[in-house]
């Protein structure tokens, strides 16, 4: 190559850069508008919790995608006129742009996957507890079912393959409407006891103990963290009734209880032992304390 190809090859190659991490950089926003928009779209909150939960997450990944492309083209830029064509520091800079797009990817990854769903699941229960309205106009009442009551996915309940769900009963006083929701209970991520952060997953679950008739009884669900790999595993007994049932429930509220996750109980004898235990709503710590017997659990 003579001097004069090397220009304008470096020319081309800059004026290319300049405008890849340009159209990059809008492409990024687009796709970033463009999910606040289809979120904007959907109307109830039930839906945009589902959406959100599902794809929030991979939808900023791509953006961050696009982002670390684009700062890869911007190291491209660097020094330009001293660089010029392609010789040994058109090269070097090269690597350090892909190593650089490649930090913004993983960095964001790791962000996204860790930190961030500590702010989305925040999003999340918010869109979950915010007062439905109903028909009539009226603001409707989150019924208390007992948390630690869940309930097996249709069709699942074969043993190595169960999902429980959660039912969310919302009743209108006035009119009586009642508005059922269902959430999948293992793609809801809880705070990790160890990490703080809202990464803790149902890995498995399984059925512990089933009624005469064979139908399961209680459940049991391992929980584990994707960051700090710390595990858990809590008892749930299953509620038989189904969405339909919750019609004929009488209506007993939640009092300011719905954003507690967990109550942790801790005894310490006078002879130096120490226990504690945990529990998903307070009527289940109550009930726990009310039958406690230190000798039966030291
Ligand atoms: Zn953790």
């Amino acid at each position: 190559m003579n001097l004069q190809d090397e220009l304008a090859f470096a020319e081309s190659w800059h004026n290319g850069m300049l405008v890849a991490a340009i159209a990059l950089i809008t492409a990024a926003l687009i796709v970033f508008l463009f999910y606040q928009l289809r979120v904007s779209l959907i109307r109830t909150y039930k839906e945009k919790h589902d959406f959100i939960n599902d794809q929030e997450i991979k939808w900023l990944k791509r953006v961050f995608v696009l982002l670390g492309i684009a700062a890869a083209c911007g190291i491209n830029l660097y020094g330009q006129d001293e660089i010029g064509g392609p010789g040994v520091s058109f090269f070097v800079r090269l690597f350090f742009s892909i190593a650089g797009a490649t930090l913004v990817i993983y960095i964001s990854a790791l962000v996204l996957q860790y930190y961030y769903p500590t702010r989305l699941n925040k999003k999340l229960r918010k869109l979950r507890y915010t007062p439905r309205t109903s028909s009539t106009g009226s603001k409707m009442k989150l019924l208390s079912e007992d948390e630690e009551d869940v309930h097996l996915n249709e069709g699942m309940q074969a043993e190595e393959n169960i999902f429980s769900i959660d039912y969310d009963v919302w009743i209108d006083e006035k009119s009586g409407e009642i508005r059922i929701e269902k959430y999948q209970g293992h793609l809801i991520s809880l705070q990790c006891n160890n990490c703080g952060f809202y990464t803790m997953r149902v890995q498995r679950e399984e059925i512990i103990e089933k009624n005469e008739d064979g139908s399961p009884r209680e459940l049991l669900k391992h929980y584990q963290c994707t960051y700090c790999k710390n595990v858990r595993a809590t008892q749930f007994s299953i509620n038989r009734k189904e969405a339909d049932d919750y019609k004929h429930v009488k209506p007993k509220y939640r009092k300011g209880t719905r954003n507690i996750e967990v109550i942790k109980i801790e005894v310490v004898s006078s002879l130096g032992g120490k226990k504690s235990f945990e529990f998903q709503s307070v009527e289940e710590a109550q009930k726990f304390l009310n039958e406690f017997d230190f000798d039966k659990v030291a």
